[in-house]
């Protein structure tokens, strides 16, 4: 374990019947990082979420959030969080209480004082500009918007590593330029670092300090945004750049 290392992939082996979706994968994550994920369709991005978030088991390798280890340990325990591709929302419920739902699942018996609930869910709502939107169902909001509810629910519980899985793919320009704005503030305001999944080139280098391109189920290159830009060191991550 090296100091200063946020989360730790170590030969992590993920196969599904004859398959191998990640093949002894390597990843060190510093502190304070927006990293970028590339990798084409059927590369092992999903996967590798599911693995960090806990929804599945690597069949080899070990996996350390700040040098402890995670694979193991159920999801609710392993202070990450995930905003999923299709925002996972709970359509019976408030904006508000789908942000609650993110501390009451988290915190289950340690945190049962419904006006500090109250008061870290609209701290959220405030972080992804959704301040006045708390009352609203989630039925009556846009496509954006439901994505800021997920973001929102997924920072109130004050996560170490958020994994954003796809999150500009569901919107238009605009609303991608707006996420892209939103995001970066929040990673001002807040000590958190992220872990952007896309199959966009263009996105990976704008949005990450630094890039990882993932290509059969290993990391083929890692780098900052830049240096990987002008000078792509093989054969694999050279065609994700084309
Ligand atoms: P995409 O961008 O298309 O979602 P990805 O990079 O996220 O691709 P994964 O979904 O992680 O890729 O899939 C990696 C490989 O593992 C693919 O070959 C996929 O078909 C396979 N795979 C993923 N999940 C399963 C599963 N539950 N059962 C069988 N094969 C799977």
């Amino acid at each position: 374990t090296e100091e200063g290392q946020l989360l730790e992939l170590n030969g992590v082996t993920r196969l599904y019947g004859d398959v191998v979706a990640l093949d002894g994968l390597d990843l060190s994550v510093p502190d304070d990082t927006y990293l970028s994920l590339l990798g084409a369709s059927g590369a092992g991005k999903t996967t590798l979420l599911r693995l960090i978030a806990g929804f599945e088991e690597p069949n080899r390798g070990e996996l350390l959030l700040n040098g402890e280890r995670l694979d193991g340990k159920p999801p609710h325990l392993r202070d990450i969080g995930f905003v999923f591709q299709n925002f996972a929302l709970f359509s019976h419920l408030s904006v508000a209480e789908n942000v609650a739902f993110g501390l009451r699942y988290r915190e289950v018996g340690r945190l049962e004082n419904e006006a500090e609930i109250r008061e870290r869910t609209q701290h959220a709502l405030e972080l992804v500009g959704l301040e006045d939107f708390g009352h609203r169902g989630v039925g009556e909001i846009s496509g954006g918007q439901r994505q800021r509810v997920a973001l929102a629910r997924t920072l109130v519980t004050e996560p170490q590593i958020v994994l954003l899985d796809e999150p500009l793919g569901a919107l238009d320009a605009n609303l991608r330029a707006r996420m892209c704005d939103e995001l970066r503030a929040i990673r001002e305001r807040l000590k958190v670092s992220f872990l952007h999944v896309t199959g966009s080139e263009t996105e990976a280098l704008t949005m990450g300090d630094t890039v990882a391109v993932l290509a059969e189920g290993r990391i083929a290159q890692v780098d900052n945004s830049r240096s990987l830009f002008t000078q792509p060191k093989n054969p694999a991550s050279a065609r994700h750049l084309n």
